[in-house]
C-alpha cells in the first residue's frame, strides 16, 4: 500500500514535470512564432517602399486615365498590404510581450476629429451619417498612448462603415467619469449586426463573423483583438452588443487620469501635413541607404524640390563622405551592412564635437514604424524620423524644418 502511494506520488510528480516542459516548450514556440512574423513583417515593408514610393513618382508623371487608373489600383492594393502587414506585426508584438505602451496629454476632442476625417470620403459615398456625441465634461487632456489609442477608435469606426449599409447611421460616443477617471467610448452603427453565437469569437485573431466576410468585406480579422489586446494593456476592456440585423454597438472603458491643458504638446510636423504646394528648398544633402532602389527614390523626390545629394550604401561610406563634405541634412537608413545607422550618427556625432562643426540634422529612415522607436533615435543622436514606406509629402515635411525654402 505505502509502496503503492509512493509510486503514484513520484508518477504525478513526472506528470507534473513533463506538463511544466510542455508548458514552456510551447511559450517558446509561441514567442519564436510571433518574432518570426515580426521579423518578417519588417522584412516585407522594405520591398513596399520601393513598389508605392516609384508608383507614385510614376503616377505624378502620367496624364493617361486609364494608366492612372492602374496605377491608383496599384496603390491601393499596396496600401492593403501594408496595413495587413501592420496588424501582424502588432500583434506579433504583443503576443511576444514587446509592445510598450506610450501614454502621453492626449486631446481625445482632437483625436477623434482626426479619425473621422479619415473616413470623411468614404462615409460621403456610402451616405451614412457618422456623427459625434461627446459629453461636455470630457477634459480637454487626458494621458493615454494616443497613437494607439486612435487606432482602436480607427478599428471601430472602420468596421461599423464596413458594416452598414449605404444610408445608415454611425455615432461616436465618449464620456468622463471624474471620480472614477474611467472614460468610456462607445461605436455604434445601424449596419449588418453580429450572430449571438458569433459574439464571443470576433475578438480572437483571425475569426470573423463567417469565412465568406473576408470575401464580401475584406479584412483580415485582427482588428479587434488587437483592439482588445491594447485595451487589456491599458487596463481597460472592450464588449460589445449586437442584434442580427439591427446593428451593432461595440462599448470601451479604461482608466485614464486627466491633465492640464497646457501639457499638451503640439506637435507642428503634424499641425503641418497639408499639401506642400509648388515648394522650392535649397540644400544639399547625403541620402544613406543600402538599397540602391531606395537612394533612388528619396533622390528622386529631393532633385524635384531642387535638393542635391550624395549617396553612401552603408555608415562606413556615410561617416567617410561626412569627413570630407558638409551637409544640410543626412537621411540616414537603420540597418545596413557593415556599419548600421545608428553607430553611423553617434560616429558623426563625435566627429562634429571634436572638431566643432555644426550640429547636421540627421534624419532616420526606418521600417520600424513604431512610435516608440523615435526615442531610440533621439537617443542616438538622431533629430527626427520617417517611417518606410514614406510618401513624398512625409519627406518634405520633414525637410521644411531643416533646408531653406527658397521660393513658394
Ligand atoms: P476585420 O474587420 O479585419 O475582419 P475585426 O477583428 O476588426 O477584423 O472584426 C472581426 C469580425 O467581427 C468582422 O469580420 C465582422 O464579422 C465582425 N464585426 C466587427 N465589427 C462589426 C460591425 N460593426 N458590424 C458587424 N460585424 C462586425
Amino acid at each position: 500500500m505505502i509502496n503503492d502511494g509512493f509510486k503514484i506520488r513520484y508518477e504525478n510528480l513526472d506528470l507534473i514535470k513533463d506538463l511544466q516542459q510542455a508548458n514552456i516548450d510551447a511559450q517558446i514556440a509561441s514567442e519564436t512564432k510571433s518574432e518570426f512574423l515580426a521579423n518578417m513583417s519588417h522584412e516585407i515593408r522594405t520591398p513596399m517602399t520601393g513598389i508605392l514610393g516609384f508608383v507614385e513618382q510614376l503616377a505624378k508623371k502620367e496624364n493617361d486615365p486609364e494608366r492612372l487608373r492602374q496605377f491608383n489600383i496599384i496603390t491601393k492594393s499596396g496600401q492593403t498590404l501594408l496595413s495587413i502587414i501592420n496588424d501582424i506585426l502588432d500583434l506579433s508584438k504583443i503576443e511576444s510581450g514587446k509592445m510598450t505602451l506610450e501614454p502621453q496629454p492626449t486631446d481625445l476632442h482632437k483625436l477623434f476629429d482626426d479619425t473621422i476625417t479619415l473616413f470623411d470620403e468614404l462615409i460621403k459615398s456610402k451616405n451614412i451619417d457618422l456623427h459625434k456625441e461627446i459629453d461636455e465634461k470630457l477634459p480637454k487632456c487626458l494621458i493615454i498612448d494616443q497613437l494607439r489609442f486612435k487606432q482602436v477608435i480607427l478599428n471601430l469606426l472602420s468596421n461599423a462603415i464596413k458594416f452598414t449599409p449605404s444610408g445608415g447611421s454611425i455615432s461616436l460616443q465618449a464620456s468622463y467619469d471624474h471620480t472614477t477617471q474611467i472614460l468610456q467610448c462607445a461605436v455604434q452603427d445601424t449596419g449588418l449586426g453580429i450572430g449571438k453565437e458569433h459574439l464571443e469569437k470576433i475578438f480572437h485573431a483571425f475569426a470573423q463573423e463567417d469565412t465568406s466576410t473576408t470575401r464580401r468585406y475584406g479584412g483580415t480579422g485582427l482588428g479587434l483583438t488587437i483592439s482588445s489586446k491594447l485595451l487589456h494593456m491599458m487596463k481597460g476592456q472592450i464588449h460589445v452588443q449586437s442584434t442580427l440585423g439591427e446593428g451593432s454597438r461595440f462599448y470601451l472603458d479604461v482608466p485614464v487620469v486627466s491633465c492640464k491643458e497646457t501639457d499638451l504638446f503640439i506637435d507642428e510636423n503634424l499641425l503641418d501635413e497639408k499639401r506642400v504646394g509648388n515648394l522650392v528648398l535649397k540644400g544639399h544633402v547625403l541620402v544613406v541607404d543600402d538599397q540602391e532602389f531606395n537612394q533612388m527614390l528619396l533622390g528622386t523626390v529631393l532633385k524635384q524640390y531642387g535638393v542635391t545629394y550624395d549617396s553612401a550604401n552603408d555608415g562606413v561610406d556615410a561617416v567617410s563622405l561626412y569627413r570630407q563634405n558638409s551637409y544640410d541634412a543626412i537621411f540616414m537608413d537603420e540597418n545596413m551592412p557593415n556599419m548600421n545607422g545608428i553607430e553611423a550618427t553617434r560616429q558623426i556625432r563625435s566627429i562634429e564635437e571634436e572638431h566643432a562643426r555644426t550640429r547636421t540634422p540627421i534624419i532616420a529612415v526606418t521600417a520600424n514604424a513604431l512610435s516608440y522607436d523615435k526615442q531610440r533615435f533621439l537617443d542616438a543622436g538622431m533629430d527626427e524620423y520617417i517611417s518606410k514606406p514614406y510618401t513624398e509629402e512625409a519627406v518634405l515635411n520633414v525637410l521644411k524644418h531643416y533646408l531653406h525654402n527658397s521660393k513658394s
